[in-house]
Formats: structure tokens, sequence, C-alpha cells
């Protein structure tokens, strides 16, 4: 696990008090190997790749996950990863890629700093993210329409809107 650890010191790495390894890395004070940068982003290799040109883009400023990076944010990082992606596959000699975000403790994130992965992908090199799940039965379909009816109902939420293009009008 690579979470923050409490620092005595804290308030220099953007909104947190905590220790990132991320921000360490962005703000030059760690080891890494950094093969992108602009004013909001860089990328790096991941130092436990999948595969040869394993990626991870990484916003300059500390978000911990998608429930608080702007989303102006999150989409430039996957502009990065698309910039990124025929490079790496050029590099890794294989056509085939993940990208992939792991937003919250449940979904896998390890690192609490706003990542998104760059994973090149050869057959048999044993990762997987198993989709459709083989754990999950298919639901009937009036359960589906009505998941999609309740997030139709959200979208058209007056309230919601205006909280939402506030949120991408200051990213
Ligand atoms: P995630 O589960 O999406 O948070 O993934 C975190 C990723 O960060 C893993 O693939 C780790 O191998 C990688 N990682 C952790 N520490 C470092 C570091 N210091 N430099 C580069 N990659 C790292
Ligand atoms: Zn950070």
């Amino acid at each position: 696990m690579y979470q923050f650890q409490e620092t005595s010191s804290g308030g220099t790495m953007g909104e947190s008090s905590r220790h990132c390894i991320f921000c360490e890395i962005v703000h030059g004070a760690g080891e890494a190997s950094i093969c992108y940068e602009d004013a909001s982003a860089i990328a790096f290799m991941d130092i436990q790749p999948v595969n040869a040109g394993h990626v991870l883009i990484v916003s300059r400023d500390h978000y911990e996950s998608l429930n608080d990076v702007p989303p102006a944010v999150a989409m430039h990082l996957f502009e990065v990863a698309l910039h990124l992606g025929p490079i790496v596959r050029q590099l890794s000699e294989s056509d085939d890629l993940n990208i992939v975000v792991n937003s919250g403790e449940a979904a896998g994130q390890d690192v609490f700093h706003y990542h998104v992965h760059l994973i090149p992908r050869r057959t048999g090199d044993g990762f997987d993210v198993p989709l459709p799940f083989h754990g999950s039965a298919m639901p009937d379909r009036t359960l589906l329409d009505a998941m999609a009816a309740r997030i139709i109902a959200e979208l058209r939420d007056p309230v919601r809107r205006t909280r939402a293009s506030r949120r991408v009008a200051t990213a």
C-alpha cells in the first residue's frame, strides 16, 4: 500500500496536510523516470509495471480521486494518456493498451493522488480487468431500465446541473 502518512509539517502539498509520494515526485523530491511534463500534468514510469512502458499520468496539484479532481483536470490527464498512447504502443511493440483509473479504496486505489494508468498489454501477460464480471448474473432488463431512468432523472435535476456546471467553470 502506498497510502498517505501523516506528517508534522503539513500544508506544503496542495490542500492536503499529509505526505504524498506523487506530490514528492511532482515537487522534484522523489525519484521518478519522467517521460512527459506540462503546466498541470506529469507522467512517469510506474515503479512496478505490468509491462515495460507502463506509464502513470498524474496531476501536478494534489487531488485524491475522481471525487475531488476537477473535470477539466481529469480530461486533461486523459488527453495526455491519448497523446502518449501511440508512443507507448510503438516502443512496447504492442498494439494493445488498458487505460485504467482506480478511484477509491474499494476500486483498488493504492496511491491517493489521482492518476491514470497507461498500460501496454501483451497476450498472456497475466494482467486482467475481468469484464464482464463472472461473479455477477445478468440482471433483468427492467432493473437496467430502472437504473438508466434514475440516472436520467438526476441529470435533469436543475440543482444538480447548476452545481456541475459551476464545478467545470472553476476547474
Ligand atoms: P493505484 O492502485 O491505481 O493507486 O496504483 C498505484 C500505482 O503506483 C502502482 O501501479 C504502483 O506500482 C505505482 N507506484 C507507487 N509508488 C510509485 C513510485 N514511487 N513511482 C512510480 N510508481 C509508483
Ligand atoms: Zn499528492
